[in-house]
């Protein structure tokens, strides 16, 4: 899975909170791309994700196609309390979807435990209809939705051989 959205959205901190339950409220640029196992329990038994947080130059048009061309799925995160990070969406799937096809993705609006919401939740959700994709609201944070993109994820890999 590739981790995709612009700086600051929360990839690290959805990576971090998942692997080790640990919160971090400084925020430190990821450098490079980092991979980590996520180990999930489903329904339809465990699942392991390689789960590739990609960083440092997401301001800068999208990562190398490498990354993308062996994905099965993707989530694009963006921070509801920014609506630059949420126009920017849109050219994550693009991207994505150029190189890795139509595979799964999920897109989550991030930190929704904070008061000053910029994305109303109707445009948020908006987003499915429109690039066929699920949508979750997200909080890293206070947990809501935590593992709801990743277990959307395993149920739609797990069916689709
Ligand atoms: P990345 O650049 O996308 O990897 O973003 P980070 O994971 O480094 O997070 C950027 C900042 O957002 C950090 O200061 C985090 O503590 C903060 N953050 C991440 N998720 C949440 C959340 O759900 N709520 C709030 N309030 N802050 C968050
Ligand atoms: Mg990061």
């Amino acid at each position: 899975m590739v981790l995709l959205g612009d700086g600051e959205v929360g990839k690290t901190a959805l990576v971090r909170r998942l692997l080790t339950g640990e919160f971090q409220k400084l925020y430190r640029p990821t450098e490079g791309c980092e991979m980590s196992r996520l180990k999930l329990a489903t329904s339809g038994g465990p699942v392991v994700f390689e789960v590739w947080d990609t960083a440092g130059l997401e301001q800068l048009g999208g990562l190398k196609d490498g990354y993308y061309v062996r994905a099965d799925c993707a989530i694009v995160l963006f921070d509801v309390t920014n609506r630059e990070s949420f126009s920017s969406v849109q050219r994550w799937l693009q991207d994505f979807r150029r190189v890795a096809g139509q595979v799964p993705v999920v897109v989550a609006g991030n930190k929704i435990d904070l008061k000053d919401r910029a994305v109303k939740a109707q445009e948020s959700a908006g987003i499915s209809r429109r690039y066929g994709v699920q949508y979750y609201d997200l909080s890293v944070k206070s947990r809501f939705n935590l593992q709801a993109p990743l277990l959307w994820l395993a149920r739609r890999l797990l069916q689709e051989p």
